[in-house]
């Protein structure tokens, strides 16, 4: 493992920046210089502490509120939720016709393409989810394709996980080749945080099957603040936008680090200089351990009003939530 205090993690790969990630609390506070009491925080949470080099240079030293640092943070709170906090919260469990693969929406399906994570974000709504039982292995994969082929309606697939940029480049090449193959199918989405937490993701090879590849992409990053957003990121983006990726963002609306106007207006201009859509503001995922992130109905639509009125139309992400067992996402109207 590379020391904390040296630099030469800049010019890692990806798979090193991956695997010199901080995995112990004490290393994350001891970097960032804080002295929080051990009452605060979790030395060994369900959910472990995953926190890649790049990721971590964008947090504040010293700064105990750090909206990055907040993300990644076990904090006590964790254990204290209300009932209404479950493991599955939007019952995806009842949505998977074939092992890995989710169909709730008309028109895509969704694939657990990976169950690793370049970050473990506290807020995620998977933080419990059985990857172990559904990440696909070459059978499930090729009943994955063999139902999508079966299902004209479907247009899209999304690949999801964790996150599927953790999947090597062959494993993605031969994935949108197999999904090429299906007539129906025009578009493949990615939704990823890795462009966000280890830029350097965006590496020759993920852009040679990118281009080569008939379907069209669509990539959609996971960005909650703008301090998440560095030149870095804002080269690697640029490459995606080269190769003909169209870029959304979607965030989730977390209290205690974006829950203001001015922080998500600030995130989407930010977001617009670097070729990118704001798409969806989320409301959190009611996930057990999760709560203390919640932002209340009537302070989102709050934040929501003044965010309408200090962007332009298109630079104003939906506000939604997801409710289990309706058809697509719940807009929230101001
Ligand atoms: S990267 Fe995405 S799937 Fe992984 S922990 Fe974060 S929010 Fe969850």
């Amino acid at each position: 493992m590379i020391p904390l205090s040296d630099q030469s993690w800049q010019h890692q790969s990806w798979q090193e920046s991956l695997s010199s990630s901080l995995l112990k609390v004490e290393d994350l506070l001891a970097y960032l210089e804080l002295d929080l009491p051990p009452s605060q925080w979790l030395e060994k949470p369900d959910f472990p502490l995953f926190v890649p080099r790049p990721y971590l240079s964008r947090i504040e030293k010293g700064n105990a509120k750090d909206p990055l640092l907040l993300q990644v943070l076990p904090l006590t709170s964790e254990l204290h939720d209300s009932q209404e906090f479950s493991k599955d919260p939007l019952n995806e469990s009842s949505f998977t016709p074939r092992k890995g693969l989710l169909h709730k929406y008309r028109g895509r399906v969704l694939i657990i393409a990976s169950g690793t994570c370049a970050i473990n974000c506290r807020y995620c709504f998977r933080r419990h989810f059985p990857y172990q039982e559904q990440q696909p292995d070459r059978n499930a994969w090729e009943a994955i394709f063999d139902y999508i082929a079966r299902q004209p309606s479907i247009s899209e697939v999304i690949l999801s996980g964790g996150d599927p940029l953790t999947l090597n480049d062959t494993r993605l090449s031969w994935i949108a080749s197999e999904l090429a193959k299906i007539p129906h199918i025009s578009r493949l989405r990615v939704h990823s945080r890795l462009p966000i937490v280890i830029p350097q993701r965006i590496s020759p090879s993920l852009l040679d099957w990118i281009e080569a590849t008939p379907l069209q992409i669509v990539m959609v990053i996971h960005c909650n603040h703008p301090n998440e957003l560095d030149e870095q990121v804002a080269l690697y983006l640029q490459k995606l936008r080269h190769a003909g990726v169209s870029l959304l963002n979607q965030s989730v609306l977390l209290a205690g680090i974006n829950d203001s106007a001015e922080v998500i207006i600030s995130l989407s201009e930010k977001l617009f200089e670097m070729d990118v859509l704001p798409y969806y503001l989320h409301m959190l995922d009611k996930v057990s351990g999760a709560s203390h992130f919640e932002v209340s109905s009537n302070a989102a639509r709050k934040i929501y009003q003044q965010v309408i009125a200090g962007l332009p139309g298109y630079l104003v992400p939906k506000l939604v939530m997801d409710r289990p067992g309706t058809g697509s996402k719940t807009l929230i109207l101001p």
